[in-house]
């Protein structure tokens, strides 16, 4: 039976009574498997690496569920390596978590279950997926999408006719009230191959978000996100997240990323009326900042504080999937679970982790840091009036609900977009 999430009323109380306390609704991110099938070349978990693959005990896992309802966790990722390899346990954790309130509950997949649209009994196997996911607590469910050409994703994965899978799966699921949303890691190829190109400029990456946009739209998603490139800039990152892959195909200049998170920020507007896209511009900007050497106008990551990842091969947890010289032991006995070593983090771009700071700095800078909020009141009326705007946006995305369709009333709005 399906768990009754908690009413938006609840948890805007709890949320109310977390910022007063200093805190931000605590986010965990559990590894449950490092085992995956695809050949994505950005990952290190992909399946030519040869390496002894782990996966979490449920038992356990159930536990840190239970340890993280009781210490303000309300978002909860169960994340891989391939989780879909082990959806029965996954499906089974998420009902743990919703029986403990937990509300924002989400996985994702590379979307092999999809492959075999020619077979005859393709659309009785996605009835039973979406079924058998429906039944569950889970409100978010990611379809990694590493390009907007077909073939390029496709070859990059390792996954030949997956595109075409999930254009047909997504109907299916959507008659049983699941929208699935299309998650882009921004990688050289995402906008088509490249492979001559040494330079990405501001052109590329506003014709390929579009483009990105665009396709994802058409294949029938509702809801994006996108991850930013996944590593950082300090020689010291030690990734305990395999994801964190140094590959050319996801590494990136100082000077294209000021390009790609511009272009990105420019790009979305133009495309919220048509699709709910989780990315924040007002977190881009704050990166954008950042990248420019205007650090004091941004907010330390909540990564170690509020946020925590938990890895499938140690069982531990960690600030983030990027610290991996701070073990941190067992999710469970952390009590309560913060770091440490809690320290003023901004050493990576991760969007989990920074999108949310970013999200909730205005409210918790009013009750720890006055000063950086009055500073930045005077210095960067943008980041507020982007905020203001990311929030009226997410209102109208329903709080990007996968279990609803988005509203085309209530995006109608966003139609002509004015971009700063
Ligand atoms: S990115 Fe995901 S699907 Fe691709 S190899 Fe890594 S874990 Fe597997
Ligand atoms: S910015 Fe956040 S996610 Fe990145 S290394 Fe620091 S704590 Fe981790």
């Amino acid at each position: 039976m399906t768990e009754k999430i908690s009413p938006l009323g609840e948890v805007l109380k709890v949320t109310g009574r977390l910022l007063r306390s200093g805190r931000v609704p605590g986010q965990l991110i559990i590894q449950y498997t490092d085992r995956c099938n695809a050949t994505c070349p950005q990952c290190g978990m992909r399946v030519t690496n040869d390496f002894a693959r782990t996966t979490l005990a449920e038992q356990r896992v159930a536990e840190m569920i239970r340890h993280a309802a009781d210490h303000g966790v309300a978002a909860l990722s169960f994340t891989g390596g391939e989780p879909f390899m082990c959806l029965d346990e996954v499906c089974r954790l998420a009902s743990v978590a919703g029986a403990h309130k937990i509300p924002y509950i989400r996985t994702g997949t590379n979307g092999y279950l999809f492959r075999g649209a020619e077979n005859a009994d393709f659309s009785d196997r996605m009835k039973t997926l979406a079924d058998k996911l429906a039944a569950t607590p889970l409100r978010n469910i990611w379809v990694s999408i590493d390009s907007a050409d077909v073939a390029t994703h496709e070859q990059m994965r390792g996954l030949p006719g997956v595109i075409k899978g999930v254009e047909k799966a997504l109907p299916i699921f959507a008659e049983r009230g699941l929208y699935l949303s299309a998650n882009l890691g921004i990688n050289r190829n995402f906008a088509g191959r490249d492979k001559d190109r040494d330079h990405l400029d501001y052109p590329f990456f506003r014709a390929g978000f579009d483009r990105f946009y665009r396709f994802v739209t058409e294949l029938g998603f509702t809801i994006a996100n996108v991850c930013y490139p996944m590593h950082g800039d300090d020689e010291s990152d030690q990734a305990v997240y395999a994801a964190t892959a140094t590959d050319r195909v996801v590494s990136f200049t100082y000077e294209e990323k000021l390009n790609l998170f511009q272009a990105l920020s420019d790009a979305i507007p133009g495309h919220r009326q048509n699709i709910r896209i989780f990315t924040p511009r007002c977190s881009l900007h704050a990166l954008l900042q950042q990248y420019r050497g205007r650090e004091e106008l941004t907010t330390p990551c909540r990564g170690g504080i509020d946020y925590f990842f938990v890895d499938s091969q140690s069982g531990h947890s960690y600030p983030c999937g990027y610290r991996g010289d701070e073990d941190l032991g067992r999710f469970e006995e952390m009590t309560p679970p913060s770091c440490s070593a809690a320290q003023e983090c901004r050493r990576c771009d991760w969007e989990c982790f920074r999108d949310p700071t970013e999200l909730f700095s205005p409210l918790l800078d009013l009750r720890l840091a006055p000063g950086r909020l009055m500073q930045r009141l005077w210095k960067d009326r943008t980041f507020y009036r982007l905020w203001r705007e990311d929030l009226r946006y997410y209102r109208a995305c329903g709080f990007f609900d996968g279990r609803r369709n988005l509203d085309h009333e209530k995006l109608r709005p966003w139609r002509n977009p004015v971009l700063p």
